[in-house]
């Protein structure tokens, strides 16, 4: 048995796992291509012990953001702590406290994934007595993996290895970008069993993600990103609550060819022919007043479901620009 990183670090632990402040990063461009402003002063407090969602459409600054945290990309200004490091005043102590699993999966594929953790493990010198090789493949599902050739593994199955080579050295952090880009959906659900897992037994783990359903269902705070700033911070609650917007599915008794009049005053759409659905704004407009316009074109309700705004709404919303926060305001 080895103690935890977060055990051995000094009694008083960090007031947040990672405090980015007015972090900006240029790329200086090339030939053609001009410099590219890709993160514009974002300031970001991941909270310890946290499932931390980052969320953005692609060319957001995701990958950028986690690449500084990670040591790969150099920022241009700002500061960065890692569990209470400064990455410029001590990098090599800042980067023994977060493990990164990159978007882009390369690895050896002649090595096994024992091989891949023993060789990881020396890389961040951790003794051998103190290697937790086996205890991590049966951690990610690779147990019986362990000296299959790397290149024999399924696509979810190396991002599996990735995630326990990030794990060697025990880092209180756990950064994951994209973890499930192009892993089906069965994958997907045992990755995120793995994290899940990883944070309920004390590790803070922060996840890139354009999957809004992912960052939805998996974390507890959510921050979105959208071209290099950051458009929203919070826990996955509040942001949910933040938009006033639900729909109204109703199965009716007979077929329909058009929305019935009756319902003009509503955004009503037909999904089938005996389906009607009623977008409305809770803190505005009732049921009954739907139900009553439905009864009033002479249909009968055979059954209804209402759905709750979802994050994809929200990502709209922020990130659509003034038009949709001037319908945010009118809902306020
Ligand atoms: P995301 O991970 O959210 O998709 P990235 O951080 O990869 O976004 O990219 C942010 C922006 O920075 C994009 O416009 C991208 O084209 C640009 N970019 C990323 N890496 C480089 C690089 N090495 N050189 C120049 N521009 C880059
Ligand atoms: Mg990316």
């Amino acid at each position: 048995m080895v103690a935890h990183a977060a055990a051995v670090t000094p009694v008083t632990l960090p007031a947040s796992a990672v405090e980015v402040r007015g972090l900006n990063k240029v790329y200086k461009g090339s030939g053609r291509s001009g410099p590219k402003h890709a993160l514009k002063g974002i300031d970001l407090v991941i909270p310890r012990g946290s499932l931390f969602g980052l969320l953005g459409p692609n060319g957001a600054g995701k990958s950028t953001l986690i690449n500084i945290l990670a040591g790969l990309v150099n920022k241009t200004d700002g500061h960065v702590s890692i569990w209470g490091t400064d990455i410029d005043a001590h990098p090599r102590q800042a980067r023994a406290s977060i493990g990164v699993v990159p978007q882009e999966l390369n690895m050896d594929p002649f090595f096994t994934p024992r091989e891949m953790l023993e060789l990881q493990a020396g890389l961040y010198g951790v003794p051998r007595g103190q290697r937790r090789t086996d205890e991590l493949l049966e951690a990610v599902g690779l147990a019986d993996k362990a000296n299959a050739y790397a290149r024999t593994l399924s696509g979810g199955m190396k991002r599996r290895l990735m995630v326990a080579k990030a794990m060697v050295h025990t880092p209180p952090v756990l950064v994951l970008d994209e973890p499930t880009a192009g892993v089906d959906i069965e994958l997907r659900r045992l990755l995120w069993e793995h994290v899940r897992k990883l944070n309920r037994a004390g590790t803070t783990v922060l996840l890139t993600t354009h999957y809004l359903q992912e960052a939805e269902e998996l974390c507890d705070t959510i921050a979105i990103i959208n071209h290099g700033t950051v458009v929203a911070c919070e826990p996955k609650r509040a942001l949910l609550g933040r938009v006033d917007n639900k729909a109204l599915s109703l199965t009716v008794d007979r077929d329909l060819t058009a929305v019935p009049d009756a319902l003009a005053a509503f955004t009503a759409e037909l999904a089938e022919p005996r389906q009607l659905v009623v977008r409305y704004q809770p803190s505005r407009q009732k049921v009954d007043g739907i139900l009553a316009a439905v009864a009033a074109a002479g249909l009968s309700i055979v059954d209804l479901s209402t759905e709750e705004s979802d994050l994809e709404d929200i990502f709209l919303q922020l990130t659509a620009g003034a038009h949709t926060e001037e319908l945010a305001r009118g809902a306020a």
